[in-house]
């Protein structure tokens, strides 16, 4: 987990129920593959330079289990000997939340937070007031309101946005 200094967000896995995208479950290290091939499309056909420096940002952030801010990311990176600014960070950032790859998130009025989004657990959020922690909670029956909806309008439903925000009963 990552977070600025000042900041804790705690991730809670509440329940978690595997929500099976195709036939068949990948392990992470072939969803991170999957996940470099697409980046790697991307690149080429919008002629930006192809460095390891952002397959390393994009292996860091698959190896992540929760979210992450972009100051966070930043540092790991330089932990991990890789030199690149924060700029190459912010830049990634953009190209990966174009190409589905990563989520974004607004949990608090100080930061964006990301997460990974290819072949992951579909699931949603509650912030707790005061605190920022964030827990995470996946419920089956949102997608059954997603099947109700699109049956009854004819439509597809390409995404959604759900959170709860709430407080600690006394
Ligand atoms: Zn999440």
């Amino acid at each position: 987990m990552m977070s600025k200094s000042k900041s804790k967000v705690a991730i809670v896995r509440l329940l978690i129920i595997k929500c099976i995208f195709g036939s068949q479950i990948m392990t992470l290290e072939e969803t991170c593959e999957n996940a470099i091939e697409i980046y790697q499309k991307y690149i080429e056909a919008n002629g930006q330079r192809k460095t390891p420096e952002r397959i390393a940002i994009l292996r860091e952030i698959y190896s992540l289990d929760g979210h992450f801010d972009a100051d966070g990311l930043h540092k790991r990176m330089i932990d991990k000997k890789y030199m690149v600014s924060k700029a190459t960070i912010y830049n990634s950032i953009e190209h990966l939340l174009i190409c589905k790859l990563i989520r974004k998130h607004q949990f608090n009025d100080k930061y964006a937070s990301y997460e990974r989004c290819l072949e992951s657990n579909q699931h949603d959020h509650i912030i707790i007031d005061g605190t920022g922690e964030v827990l995470e909670f996946c419920d089956p029956r949102i997608q059954q309101i997603k099947s109700t909806i699109e049956d009854i309008f004819g439509l597809e439903v390409t995404g959604h946005s759900l959170y709860f925000y709430a407080k600690k009963k006394d």
